[in-house]
C-alpha cells in the first residue's frame, strides 16, 4: 500500500503493459499486419499506459485460419473429455496464482475498484472456469425410441451426438473484460471448440494475458487466439465465413449488426445485449435493505453493468423514504481511483463513455428533472461521474427510456403492483429485473409477469455460472451459463442405425 492509500502495482503488471503487445495467434505473440495501434488509458488518471494492434481484416483472417486449422486437426476436440477438463482446471489454478496481477491490470485498464476486480473480475471468473471445466465430461446425447415402420421387419436404433460447433468468435465489451472473455472461451473449450476472442478496443489487456496463461495450462496452439481492434476488426470477425458461431456481448445496436452479418453466412450466433433494468419495490419492503440493494444494483462498477438496476419503481407509501435514502448514500459516496480500496465510485471506462453519460445527464437537466444527488461534472483528468439520483421522473423521460450504462438512478412512484409491472415492462429491453417484497403471494404472482431473462427477489445483480443468463426482447438472443452455454457451442447430430 502506498502512503496515499493506493495499492502498489506489481512489477509483473508494469512489465506486461510496457511490452510491445501484439496479437496472440497460433499459440504465440505475433506482429499484426495492420500498422495502426490503439492507445490504452488508465481511466483514473487519463494517462496512456499501453498500446495494442488495431487488427485489420488480414489479421482477423489469420486468427480464424489458425482456429480453423486447430479445429480440423482435432488437436483439442480429439482429447479425452477428462483431459480437456484437467487443462481447464489448470487454467483456473493459473488464474488464481496470478489473480492479484490480473485484478490490478483490470483496474488499471477498466477503472473498476480493485475490490471488484479481485472478487468479481477475477474471483468469480475463476469459479466460472471451474464450473465450466466440469461440463467437458458431462456432454451427452440421447437414445431415441423411434417408430420407423419400413421396410417391414427392420429395426432401428437412433441416438443424438452433441458435437463441437467449430470455430467460435467471442466478441467482448469493456465492462468486465476478463470475465466476459472467459464466459465465452471456457464453455466453448469445454465443448471442444476452438476460439478467437476479440476484446474491446478500450480494455484488451487481461484477454491477452489470458491467452498466455491458457497456453501455459496446456491449451494447444491455435485453439485459443486473441486479436485486438475496434469495430472494423469486430465486423471482419463477425462476417468471416470460417467462423461457425459468434458469441457476442455488447450494445443492442452493435448486436443487430453482428446478427445481420451472421445470418449472411448462416453462422450461428447468440447475443447478450443492453438492459434498462427495473427494480420494483412493493409497499411492505424493508426500506434499508431495499435502498442498499438499489445502491448495489445501480452503482456497482459505476453502473456499467448490463443487468444493473437503473429504474427504481417504489410504492408511493415508501417512495419518499427510498428516494431520500438513495440520495443520502449517493451524496456521501467517496470518489477515487480503482486502486484506492476505500473509494466507492471509480472512473468510468473511457473519456468517450464519460461524455456519453454526461450527455444523458445534460438531457435530464434540459427536461427539467429533479436531481437528488449528482448532476454536476467532476473536474478531474480521470473519467469520473458523480453517483446520480433523479426523483419523480416521468415514464417518457429519456433517462427512463435509454440505456445510460453509468451511475444514474431514476426513482419513480407507483400506486399498485399492476401499474408497477406495466411501467417495468414498458421498455424495449428485457435483460433483468428485481422485486422487493416479503409478501410471497405477491412476489409469486408478479414473477411470471415481468418480461426479463432474470428476476431477482430481494437482491439485484448476483449471477451464478449454473443460472442461465440472457435477455428477453432487445436484450438479446440465447442464454449463457449452465447447460445453455454448452448447448450454444454444440451441434446436435441425429444418428439412425438400421439393423
Ligand atoms: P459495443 O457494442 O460498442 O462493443 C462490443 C464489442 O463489439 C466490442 O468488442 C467492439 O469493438 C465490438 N464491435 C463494435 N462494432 C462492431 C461491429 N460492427 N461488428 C462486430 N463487433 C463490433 O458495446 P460496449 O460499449 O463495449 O459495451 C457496453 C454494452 O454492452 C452495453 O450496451 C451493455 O449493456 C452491453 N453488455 C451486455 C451484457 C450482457 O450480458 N447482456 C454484458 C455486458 C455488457
Amino acid at each position: 500500500m502506498r502512503n496515499d492509500g493506493l495499492v502498489v502495482v506489481n512489477n509483473d503488471v508494469c512489465s506486461f503493459i510496457k511490452r510491445e503487445l501484439g496479437i496472440f495467434v497460433d499459440g504465440a505473440w505475433q506482429s499484426a499486419h495492420s500498422p495502426r495501434r490503439l492507445d490504452i488509458f488508465d481511466p483514473a488518471s487519463g494517462e496512456r499506459i499501453s498500446s495494442v494492434p488495431d487488427a485489420d481484416v488480414s489479421d482477423v483472417d489469420r486468427a480464424v485460419r489458425s482456429a480453423r486449422a486447430a479445429f480440423d486437426a482435432r488437436v483439442w476436440s480429439g482429447l479425452r473429455p477428462s483431459e480437456r477438463e484437467r487443462i481447464l482446471l489448470r487454467l483456473a489454478d493459473l488464474l488464481e496464482a496470478h489473480g492479484e496481477d490480473l485484478a490490478q491490470m483490470e483496474t488499471l485498464n477498466q477503472g473498476q475498484s480493485i475490490n471488484v476486480a479481485r472478487a468479481v473480475g477475477v474471483g468469480a471468473t475463476i469459479e466460472y472456469v471451474r464450473y465450466m471445466a466440469g461440463w467437458a465430461t458431462k456432454i451427452t446425447g440421447e437414445t431415441l425410441d423411434v417408430s420407423i415402420p419400413f421396410p417391414p421387419g427392420t429395426k432401428y436404433t437412433a441416438f443424438t451426438r452433441k458435437e463441437p460447433i467449430g470455430v467460435v468468435a467471442g466478441i467482448v465489451p469493456w465492462n468486465f473484460p476478463l470475465m466476459i472473455a472467459v464466459w465465452k472461451l471456457v464453455p466453448a473449450l469445454a465443448a471442444g471448440c476452438t476460439v478467437v476472442i476479440k476484446p474491446s478496443a478500450e480494455t484488451p489487456l487481461t484477454a491477452l494475458r489470458l491467452a498466455e496463461l491458457a497456453l501455459e495450462a496446456g491449451v494447444p496452439p491455435g485453439v485459443f487466439n486473441v486479436i485486438t481492434g475496434g469495430p472494423e476488426c469486430g465486423a471482419a470477425l463477425a462476417a468471416h465465413p470460417g467462423v461457425s458461431k459468434i458469441s457476442f456481448t455488447g450494445s443492442t445496436p452493435t448486436g443487430k449488426l453482428v446478427g445481420a452479418a451472421a445470418v449472411n453466412n448462416m453462422t450461428r450466433f447468440s447475443l447478450e445485449l443492453g438492459g434498462k433494468n427495473p427494480a420494483v419495490m412493493l409497499a411492505d419492503i424493508d426500506v434499508d435493505q431495499a435502498v442498499q440493494g438499489a445502491i448495489m444494483g445501480g452503482f456497482f462498477n459505476q453502473g456499467q453493468v448490463c443487468a444493473g438496476a437503473s429504474r427504481i419503481y417504489v410504492h408511493r407509501s415508501r417512495y419518499r423514504q427510498v428516494a431520500d435514502g438513495l440520495a443520502d448514500i449517493a451524496n456521501a459516496m467517496k470518489l477515487g481511483p480503482g486502486l484506492d480500496p476505500s473509494a466507492q465510485i471509480n472512473a468510468l471506462v473511457s473519456a468517450r463513455h464519460r461524455d456519453r453519460v454526461e450527455d444523458h445527464i445534460a438531457r435530464a437537466h434540459a427536461e427539467g428533472l429533479r436531481f437528488l444527488a449528482g448532476g454536476t461534472p467532476v473536474m478531474s483528468r480521470g473519467y469520473y461521474v458523480r453517483p446520480t439520483v433523479l426523483a419523480d421522473v416521468p415514464p417518457d423521460a429519456s433517462i427512463v427510456r435509454d440505456e445510460v450504462f453509468g451511475p444514474v438512478l431514476a426513482v419513480i412512484p407507483f400506486d399498485d403492483p399492476a401499474e408497477a409491472i406495466r411501467l417495468a415492462n414498458d421498455s424495449p429491453y428485457g435483460l433483468a429485473a428485481s422485486l422487493w417484497s416479503n409478501d410471497l403471494t405477491a412476489v409469486m404472482n408478479l414473477i411470471p409477469r415481468l418480461e426479463a431473462g432474470t428476476v431477482w427477489v430481494n437482491c439485484h445483480v448476483p449471477l451464478d455460472p449454473g443460472m442461465p443468463f440472457g435477455g428477453y426482447k432487445q436484450s438479446g438472443i440465447g442464454r449463457e451459463f449452465g447447460k445453455y452455454a454448452i448447448e450454444g457451442f454444440t451441434e446436435t447430430k441425429s444418428v439412425c442405425i438400421a439393423h
